[in-house]
């Protein structure tokens, strides 16, 4: 790049998808899922702080594109996101995604990120951390439900944070159970390969449904749903996009991260909306109960909220001096003069 004049511009620092995985390689996915989610539970323990939306969704006939922002006052974040279920079959990934943080004093971007693997370790970590406040105590097994892109992330944090040992893995495409067997080798969880969501069920402790399907599907009958199991629902994201039966949640105590957005887009679509749910950071910040008894059915009917995805750029943000990691983007114009944008461009003609 040639450089005109350097305080012509504002650099960002910006982490590519190579930059992302030099940091989780360089961190350790589980370790970089435990620190992820000390953020994202800090940031829930100061939930009134922040702005919150149901985020802005454009559907379409394959999918949905969608803008997460939020903000703590000091800084402000957004990220961009799709999910289309369909992409899979046609060589794309269901869900991609980039991010910015950006200081609210001046309005100018600390971060710009790639967020595709972002979301996967924000969502397990988030699982995960659900899981800590909700799952029965020593809980060992999961079963996961769906092995696609999520799959592995979700069984290393639930390891790292749970402390579960053994996943019983289960998807419709037995190429994707194979493909996480094989990623989870050496992990050292005890991995079993279940041809059914019904084996895959089966003395778990803790059942993660993962799976993308643009309709209302039945992942979770009732019967397979014994007392004291903690379900941690993370495919059921959209209008018109779940995975367990209506049984399930009357018989569950349903906890969900911001209520106004789960109502749209969570399994709590089939139930009244008055139906009671408890909003997470209420129970991380001790206002409510979250598992009371051994006996009880919790589920985490997760959509993915904004404040998960500040957290996770707060964290990569100050990642980037102990990795360095990132290079430093042309990303806006900042003349001299702030009011002479004009002539800042005209005095590049004939030298850029
Ligand atoms: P993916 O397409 O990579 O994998 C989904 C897997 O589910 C596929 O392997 C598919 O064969 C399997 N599947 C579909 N129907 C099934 C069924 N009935 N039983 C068993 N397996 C079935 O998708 P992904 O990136 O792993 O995402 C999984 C889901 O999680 C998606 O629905 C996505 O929208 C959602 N998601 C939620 C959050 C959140 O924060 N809650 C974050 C990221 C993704």
């Amino acid at each position: 790049m040639i450089n005109l004049n350097p305080s012509a511009m504002a650099m960002v620092p910006f982490v590519s998808v190579q930059d992302m995985m030099k940091i989780v390689n360089s961190i350790g996915p589980r370790q970089m899922m435990r620190e992820i989610c000390a953020y994202i539970e800090a940031d829930f323990a100061r939930w009134p702080l922040f702005d919150k939306t149901p985020r802005i969704a454009t559907h379409s006939e394959e999918g949905v594109i969608e803008l997460m922002p939020t903000s703590d006052g000091e800084y402000y974040g957004f990220k961009y996101v799709n999910g289309h279920p369909s992409n899979m079959a046609r060589g794309f990934q269901t869900v991609t995604a980039f991010g910015v943080l950006a200081r609210v004093s001046n309005g100018y971007p600390v971060l710009f990120s790639e967020m595709t693997v972002l979301t996967a370790l924000r969502t397990a970590a988030t699982s995960a951390m659900a899981a800590k406040y909700l799952g029965p105590k020593g809980a060992r097994t999961m079963a996961l439900i769906g092995n696609g892109a999520q799959c592995e992330f979700q069984a290393l944090a639930f390891q790292e944070i749970v402390g579960i040992t053994a996943v019983r893995l289960y998807d419709v495409d037995a190429q994707a159970t194979h493909k996480a067997a094989k990623n989870l080798e050496n992990s050292g969880l005890d991995v079993m390969i279940c041809n059914t969501a019904e084996a895959a069920v089966t003395g778990a402790d803790i059942i993660t449904t993962c799976t993308a399907d643009k309709q209302n599907a039945t992942v979770l009958t009732d019967n397979m749903v014994g007392s004291g199991v903690h379900i941690n629902a993370i495919g059921g994201d959209c209008p018109g996009k779940t995975e367990l039966h209506r049984d399930i949640l009357l018989r569950s105590d349903i906890f969900v991260e911001y209520q106004p957005q789960t109502r749209i887009e969570g399994e709590i679509q089939a139930l009244d909306p008055d139906y009671p749910v408890t909003e997470l950071w209420q129970v991380i910040t001790g206002q409510l109960p979250g598992r009371s008894s051994d006996r009880q059915i919790t589920l985490f009917d997760s959509v993915g909220f904004a404040t998960e995805d500040f957290s996770a750029l707060r964290y990569v943000r100050d990642q980037l001096e102990r990795t360095g990691h990132h290079i430093d983007l042309d990303l806006l114009a900042d003349p001299d003069d702030p009011r002479d944008l004009f002539g800042m461009v005209n005095r590049a003609k004939g030298v850029l």
